[in-house]
């Protein structure tokens, strides 16, 4: 039911896992959630799922889904206190549109209900649950290129819901653990020499079936979606696109747009060649980083985009005429804007979820096809004052991963790069960066703002008291005046 799925393990696997983990709280930088008034507007249309499937469970294993669904209905509530939607009228508007025009298209084929939310979520993924709601994520909107491919998307998530792959697949999956013979089977290996490793054997073959089930799935999901694409006014051609793109996706997710050492060169602060060495990450926050053997393969539950691409022009689309349709029929001016709003919350969803070093390295990627975008060096400002809180309050690991083993090369370069820097350098390399932009940029609050806490984290008075006088007296009724006056 996942789109890309090469990132994020299947929905079935996490519900079964009880893994629906919500993202970390953002305690280091100086964010003020937005989750309360997530949680308000939300929680009716979760309490509502969560009513409406409990009251059509199947006969068998009633406990267990309901316990599935009171767990899902949880993390959900608990994703919407941490803020991690996108409740923005303009894209839910956009998304709803596309929606709209598919279901017109195809009046007699779908027939289940479906809700749409889109996640701050930058990983490029679109997920659909087995109780209709379909989660888009910002990083998946930001890297469609047109409306014809998040319609395409779309159509895709559909097709698994009508198809009813998420709940088939639970049904599967209970059946295993839970019946009579899987618990015949499991007491069995309980009185066997070796019984934890038979078990983990046991499991394991569980997960390679329930692999195999969603690898079909896809397969039957993009040619379905194939047939309602051709029958909107959307460029179904656009199909394939989408899937050449998600082919090469996660590998450009995690690789380097920017030069590290001429991104962190300043003139008065020049780049160290040493926070390229290696040995210098083996120790933090007192523990030791492992190369821990990450099969990269075992996440990869599907078959490759790239040949799904080719499924899709050469079987699905065979024959289909383009007919002058359009890619764009909302207009490429409200694609970009959407796009860019996509972009930019995708950004803001890392920070807030925790996941600070990948927000830097997205942020510093994007800045280099946009560099005169204030927001977008103000958060690389953020980062370096949040890390910097990080490490001096000993939770920098937190925000940042271990370079480990089975990472691509470049993000591992990042990672090696960002557990180098010590507290001083944090707060030097924060500072000079933002000391080295535009001057024009001072007219921005919250490039001022970091600005003034970059300095403070250098421990600089006169500095720290000149830009807290300038921002008391650009932005009289600022967001920060309070936070500001013990610096
Ligand atoms: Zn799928």
């Amino acid at each position: 039911m996942c789109f890309s799925l090469k990132l994020i393990g299947c929905l079935t696997l996490f519900v079964l896992a009880g893994a629906f983990s919500a993202p970390a709280q953002t305690t280091a930088g100086d964010h003020t959630p937005t989750g309360v008034e997530q949680l308000e507007t939300l929680r009716p249309v979760f309490e509502g799922l969560f009513e409406a499937t409990v009251a059509h469970l199947p006969a068998n294993y009633r406990k267990e889904y309901r316990q599935l669904y009171t767990d899902l209905r949880d993390s959900r509530l608990k994703e919407a206190e941490n803020g991690c939607f996108l409740l923005d009228k303009d894209v839910s508007g956009y998304l709803e549109a596309i929606l709209r025009e598919i279901k017109r298209a195809n009046p007699g084929l779908l027939k289940r209900e479906v809700r749409l939310l889109i996640t701050r979520d930058p990983v490029p993924n679109a997920t659909t649950f087995p109780d209709g709601l379909i989660l888009f994520n910002a990083g998946l909107l930001a890297a469609c290129a047109n409306e014809s491919q998040v319609a395409f998307i779309l159509c895709h998530e559909l097709a698994h819901h009508e198809l009813e792959h998420g709940p088939r697949a639970i049904a599967k999956r209970f059946d295993l653990l839970y019946s009579k013979k899987a618990k015949r089977e499991m007491a069995s290996i309980a009185r066997q020499k070796n019984a934890s490793e038979k078990a983990r054997a046991y499991l394991s073959e569980l997960t390679y079936e329930h692999r195999r089930h969603s690898r079909e799935n896809e397969s039957e999901a993009d040619s379905l979606a194939a047939v309602f694409l051709a029958r909107t006014r959307y460029d179904a051609s656009q199909a394939s696109g989408a899937l050449r793109m998600l082919d090469t996706i996660d590998n450009d997710f995690h690789t380097p747009r920017f030069d590290l050492k001429t991104t962190f060169d300043f003139p008065d602060y020049p780049f160290k060649i040493k926070w390229l060495e290696e040995e210098n990450t083996l120790f933090r926050d007192g523990a030791r980083v492992f190369d821990g053997a990450l099969n990269k393969d075992s996440l990869k539950t599907h078959p490759d985009c790239r040949h799904r691409a080719t499924l899709m022009s050469d079987r699905y689309l065979k024959g289909y005429q383009q007919d002058g349709r359009l890619s764009d029929p909302q207009g490429l001016e409200l694609f970009a804007s959407i796009r860019q709003t996509a972009r930019y919350e995708a950004l803001l969803g890392a920070f807030d979820g925790g996941n600070i070093d990948l927000c830097l390295f997205l942020t510093l990627a994007r800045l280099r096809e946009q560099s005169g975008n204030v927001r977008l060096h103000a958060l690389v400002g953020r980062c370096f004052n949040a890390l910097y809180a990080a490490q001096r309050d000993h939770v920098f690991s937190r925000y940042v991963q271990a370079p480990r083993v089975g990472f691509e090369p470049g993000y591992k370069g990042w990672l090696q790069f960002l557990n180098t820097l010590r507290l001083r350098e944090l707060a030097a390399v924060g500072y000079h960066y933002l000391n080295t932009c535009d001057q024009a940029f001072l007219q921005d609050e919250e490039f001022q703002y970091q600005l003034l806490a970059a300095a403070k984290n250098m421990e600089l008075p006169d500095e720290t008291a000149r830009h807290k006088t300038a921002y008391l007296r650009n932005f009289p009724k600022g967001k920060y005046r309070a936070v500001i006056q013990s610096f």
